[in-house]
């Protein structure tokens, strides 16, 4: 029975008698040590040839603690079992006196807390990831709104002049690097909600490529090969943290400062079973054979402390097998790895936040247009770009809509921010749709790219367009006509 109840809890213990020197351990201590009970004479020399050398000092010392102090000693070390696996152990010892307080002999205790520790790390770990993404989150909210002055008022030098200069070109061509690089850090921040929806994978993987562009650039030249995959249903956020350990696993394979004599080679494509397939080659060191079978293991690195955790390919191993997909891979120790992630496809097809409406012809009434935004910057370039085909009204907040509408006043179409301090753009559609229901009809969206739960239900309950800041222009133009054209009779 007590020997069930130790194996039970993981604790194996000892007991050494001074008068005789004789050391007694337990079955589950031998099990503990990856011994068979009784496989060798149990000695402290025996206990020592088990323990990481790096935890040498610490067990030594805290054995000669227990008996000087006589006072109950904990420690904690790593055992290193014959197979090479690594347990780690928490180790209580106390010094038996008689009553005459003479030392008797020493008892201990040895619990295996390998799993609780993994658990408590992967805990830190999972909320440190939350916390992350939710700051990238807010980051990418603030960089979008500044972001969206400087690219409207380059698209309105670029259209008043016709042969833009090159310092003109330049700049927008950078605001679209940073534009993409925003959407990632904003898309790939809402991975603790698991709303899934019809991805297109090629969208995904652009995205997780800016956002390791840098640490791909000084290690090898980037191949991509983008083939036709079909939609998949997944969560986007972790789909894209499933890449992105992926890339950086592969660019951290292969030295910096020699990019020309090596390669990173993308592929997605529909499989032979009709599946998306993500495959990922690299040029690097490859994986050694003895690791190749614990390279999914949670906390299996090969990287030195602080820079790898070993978590990265056992997250994506469950993200994917949690989209009823598949992950593996092949390696040639010394001439680089292939991982290849296979998806099964979604029923529906994918859907962007723009969502498409029908071409209509274009006719040239001026409408009348109410921009709703709270950051006064953007809604004043946005007033000079509808201005020249509009008549446009700003206001900077939802109450100061609402008063105008239940003033009596309607427009063609209403541009308006998703996320607003005082009333959101969501509260004021609910508002408006009882209020003045074609109005609510009438709403275009703009967002920042920070997306609460609460906003992300409502763009899926809605048909509304609702275009990510910074948005393009003429993209807005053409929604904004479509609505004045609706209402033309
Ligand atoms: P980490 O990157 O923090 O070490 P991972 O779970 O992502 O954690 O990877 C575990 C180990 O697998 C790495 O330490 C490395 O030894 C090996 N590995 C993963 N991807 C590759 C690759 N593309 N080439 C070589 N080794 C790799």
């Amino acid at each position: 029975m007590l020997a069930e109840t130790q194996a039970l809890v993981h604790v194996g213990i000892w007991e050494w008698t001074l008068v005789d020197d004789k050391l007694y351990w337990s079955d589950e201590l031998f099990q503990i040590l990856g011994l068979a009970p009784g496989a060798v004479p149990p000695s402290f020399e025996q206990l020592l040839a088990h323990v990481h050398p790096d935890d040498l000092t610490t067990v030594k010392s805290y054995l000669s603690r227990a008996r000087r102090d006589r006072a109950p000693t904990t420690a904690e070390y790593r055992v290193v079992r014959p197979g090479g696996e690594i347990r780690t152990v928490q180790a209580r010892v106390r010094t038996i006196v008689d009553a005459a307080g003479t030392p008797l002999g020493l008892i201990g205790a040895d619990q295996d807390i390998t799993e609780t520790k993994e658990l408590a790390a992967r805990l830190v770990f999972s909320d440190r990831m939350v916390a992350v993404g939710t700051l990238a989150g807010g980051v990418a909210h603030e960089i979008n709104t500044p972001l969206a002055t400087i690219s409207t008022h380059l698209q309105l030098r670029a259209d008043s002049d016709d042969d833009a200069d090159d310092g003109t070109r330049a700049a927008r061509e950078a605001v679209e690097r940073i534009r993409t690089i925003v959407r990632g850090l904003s898309a790939f921040s809402r991975a603790d909600d698991d709303v899934r929806t019809a991805i297109d994978l090629n969208r995904v993987l652009e995205l997780a490529l800016a956002m390791t562009s840098h640490e791909i650039r000084h290690r090898a030249r980037l191949v991509k090969q983008l083939g036709a995959p079909p939609p998949v249903h997944a969560n986007e956020a972790r789909l894209g943290h499933v890449l992105i350990n992926l890339l950086v696993n592969a660019a951290e394979a292969i030295p910096e400062g020699n990019a020309d004599a090596h390669t990173i080679q993308v592929t997605t494509r529909a499989d032979a079973a009709g599946w998306a397939s993500f495959e990922i080659r690299d040029s690097g060191a490859g994986i050694a054979r003895p690791h190749q079978a614990r390279i999914f293991d949670p906390f299996f690195t090969t990287k030195p402390t602080g820079q790898g955790t070993g978590l990265g390919l056992s997250i994506c191993h469950g993200i994917v097998r949690s989209l009823g997909g598949d992950i593996t891979f092949r390696s040639d120790p010394g001439a680089g790895s292939t991982f290849i992630i296979s998806l099964p496809p979604s029923a529906d097809a994918p859907r962007t936040r723009k969502r498409s409406e029908e071409h209509q012809p274009v006719t040239r009434r001026r409408g009348s247009v109410l921009i709703v935004d709270d950051e006064v910057l953007f809604a004043t370039s946005l007033r000079r770009v509808l201005g020249g085909d509009h008549d446009v009204t700003v206001v900077h907040n939802g109450r100061d809509a609402l008063e105008r509408f239940r003033a009596g006043a309607r427009y063609d179409a209403i541009v308006c921010d998703l996320m607003m301090p005082e009333m959101t753009g969501a509260e004021l559609h609910e508002t408006l749709s009882a209020l003045a229901p074609d109005q609510a009809n009438q709403m275009i969206f703009l967002t920042g790219g920070a997306f609460s739960p609460a906003s992300q239900r409502f763009l899926e309950r809605i048909t509304n367009l609702c275009f990510e800041k910074p948005c393009d222009v003429d993209e807005l133009l053409s929604a904004v006509r479509r609505r004045v054209d609706a209402r033309t009779p």
